[in-house]
């Protein structure tokens, strides 16, 4: 999981207040459904149906990807923003509200960018940008969105992977575009065309490996189908930059910058490290319910950093020296930034070294933890890390 945390966190403290006065009344979410079509290559339509009339329908702020992409269609409804929050307001109570969505390519500071775009005009929209709250009579209340997929005529779709919670099924991206995807084991791999052979040979080689060793090393084949999407954003720009998120059930890259074109080894190990990373978190994920919740980001990412370093080692995908020089060097960052203020860097990084003062094997401690979420539905935490930790020690 990348690029996300600390948002997620400010954005559960949000969504509390906002519905502190729903839950005073005592008012169960509102079912709500909305179909999301695309119309043509740069825009879709979202048509909201609500089970009750509302007077507004609210989302988190996220930067200006609304005020620049969404365009209210229904009559008598305005778009409203302030610092936290971007509200489509009606007068009259109504059941019925429709955006239009434009195809937005910038990224969001510390979130899923909202639109992954494909060179081949396939497109892959964040569907967690879709789920809000809505207003009656003035009370906030939250809601439970399902959502239906319409592409154009011949395009694929593929839907965001399905759980038993309805919000958490939203945390991921609906592809939609002209790639029939290809099956690579418990895979499904959407793969733009301009991805330069080599990293595509790799990332499909890798993670072939990493999801054998995962469902070996966990015990747990995947509950769920994965999908893994690669786009291509642009090869003009210095430097190379792979951004990397797994989203539940899901693993999506974004590709940039002149330097990804070119086969070198230090390039090659950064990929297999992001593929062992961003597949473990779909095993931490791997459950009925639980699995990484509103807790500290240290678990996910620094068990994600242990759980990848095992596999990366015994797959031999890296030597051991490789493994142990990565070890050394999150320990010398996370001593310079244990100290400072909250950083991605420090969870990854004192993450992994957490793991590693257990003196436990990363596939130990993990196993203990994934049957124990799967088992009480209760999410990691710090508390459930200790007590496992302590138990698996002592047997
Ligand atoms: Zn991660």
């Amino acid at each position: 999981m990348y690029a996300l945390f600390n948002f997620r966190s400010l954005f559960f403290i949000f969504l509390c207040l906002a519905t502190m006065p729903a839950m005073a009344e005592k008012l169960a979410a509102l079912p709500v459904s909305m179909q999301l079509s695309r119309l043509s290559a740069t825009t879709w339509q979202a048509d909201y149906v609500f089970s009750e009339a509302v007077t507004a329908l609210n989302f988190e702020k996220r930067g200006d990807y609304r005020s620049t992409a969404w365009k209210v269609l229904t009559p008598g409804v305005r778009y409203q923003t302030n610092e936290q929050m971007d509200s489509y307001v009606s007068s009259q109570p109504l059941k019925k509200i429709s955006v239009e969505i434009a195809a937005y390519d910038q990224y969001l500071p510390k979130n899923y960018a909202p639109n992954n775009r494909f060179t081949d005009g396939g497109a892959a929209l964040y569907m967690g940008f879709f789920e809000g709250a809505v207003q009656q009579a003035g009370i906030a209340r939250d809601m439970v969105l399902t959502v239906s997929y319409q592409g154009m005529p011949g395009e694929t779709v593929i839907a965001p992977p399905r759980f038993a919670d309805a919000s958490k099924s939203l945390n991921a991206y609906a592809y939609f575009g002209p790639q029939k995807p290809m099956d690579a084991g418990s895979a499904k791999i959407i793969i733009d065309p301009a991805t330069p052979a080599w990293l595509t040979g790799l990332i499909l080689e890798t993670g072939t490996k990493m999801s054998n060793y995962y469902s070996a090393t966990y015990q747990r084949p995947l509950a769920r189908e994965l999908v893994l999407m690669i786009s291509v954003a642009e090869f003009e720009s210095p430097g190379a930059s792979m951004k990397g998120g797994a989203t539940n059930g899901q693993i999506t890259y974004r590709l940039s910058g002149k330097s990804l074109v070119k086969d070198v080894p230090p390039l090659r190990s950064m990929v297999k490290r992001l593929v062992s990373h961003e597949m473990a978190h779909i095993w931490q994920e791997n459950v009925s319910q639980g699995g990484i919740g509103e807790n500290p980001a240290w678990i996910h990412e620094g068990g994600a950093e242990a759980m990848a370093m095992d596999a990366l080692e015994n797959t031999g995908l890296w030597s051991k020296d490789e493994v142990d020089a990565y070890k050394n060097k999150a320990s010398q960052t996370c001593d310079k930034l244990k100290d400072g203020p909250p950083a991605y860097e420090r969870d990854y990084a004192c993450g992994l070294q957490n793991f590693m003062n257990m003196s436990l094997a990363a596939p130990v401690v993990w196993r203990a933890l994934i049957s124990e979420t799967d088992r009480t539905g209760e999410y990691y935490s710090e508390a459930m890390v200790n007590r496992l930790a302590k138990q698996v020690a002592g047997k």
